[in-house]
C-alpha cells in the first residue's frame, strides 16, 4: 500500500534535501502532520520568506537580506585582506573564530570537472575586479582540503599572480576530505594563523 497522495508528495519534498533518505523524509512528514496548523503555517511561511528576502551580496556574494551585506557595509574591517571561501556557511565558520577582521569573497562553489563545474561557474571574475579597485594586499584562500579545494586554489594562485598580491592558503592540520564547516573554532583559528603563501 502506498501513502495517500498528499503525504507522498510531502515525503517527496523532504527527500530533495541533502542527506535526507526515504526513512528520514517519512519521519519529517509525519512530524509535520502532528504539528498544530498554526505552526505548520509558520514553517511554510519561513521557507517562502527566506527564499524571497535572502539575496546574494553584489560585492562578496555572501547570502544576506541586505545588499551590500552587513560585512561589506562595515568599513571598520581590514581592507587589506580578502578571504576566499566556497559557501556562506564557511564565512560563518570563520567569523565564529573572531580571528579574522578582513572582508570575504564567496566563490559559490569550487572547480569540479567531474560535476561539470568550471571556473566560469564561480564568482572569480568579480573577485578579480575587486582586486583592481580595492587596496587589497593579501588574498587568503580558505577552501576545504579536497581535490576540488586544491584545484580551485591552484587556479586562484594562477589568476592572481599578475596582481602582485600575497596569496595564502589556510593550513589544515586535517586529513584530506575534511570539511571547513565541521572544524572546531580553535582548529580553524590555528589554520588561519598558520596560512602559507601559495
Ligand atoms: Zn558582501
Amino acid at each position: 500500500m502506498n501513502f495517500t497522495r498528499p503525504l507522498a508528495k510531502l515525503i517527496e519534498q523532504f527527500q530533495k534535501l541533502p542527506s535526507v533518505g526515504p526513512k528520514s523524509a517519512q519521519r519529517m512528514a509525519f512530524q509535520i502532520l502532528k504539528m498544530p496548523e498554526s505552526d505548520v503555517r509558520k514553517f511554510a511561511e519561513s521557507l517562502i520568506e527566506a527564499k524571497r528576502d535572502i539575496k546574494y551580496c553584489n560585492i562578496c556574494f555572501n547570502m544576506s537580506s541586505q545588499n551590500p551585506c552587513e560585512i561589506c557595509r562595515d568599513n571598520k574591517r581590514d581592507k587589506s585582506t580578502i578571504c576566499v571561501i566556497s559557501e556562506t556557511k564557511d564565512l560563518i565558520a570563520i567569523e565564529k573564530t573572531n580571528e579574522y577582521r578582513g572582508y570575504y569573497h564567496v566563490l559559490q562553489g569550487m572547480i569540479s570537472p567531474l560535476d561539470g563545474i568550471g571556473p566560469e561557474e564561480l564568482t572569480l571574475k568579480e573577485l578579480v575586479s575587486r582586486l583592481v579597485d580595492e587596496e587589497v594586499q593579501e588574498v587568503i584562500v580558505a577552501l576545504n582540503p579536497s581535490v576540488e579545494g586544491d584545484a580551485t586554489s591552484l587556479y586562484l594562485s594562477r589568476i592572481l599572480k599578475p596582481f602582485n598580491i600575497k596569496v595564502t592558503r589556510i593550513a589544515f592540520g586535517m586529513p584530506v576530505g575534511s570539511d571547513l564547516e565541521y572544524v572546531d573554532e580553535l582548529t580553524l583559528a590555528r589554520a588561519l594563523e598558520g596560512r602559507r603563501e601559495i
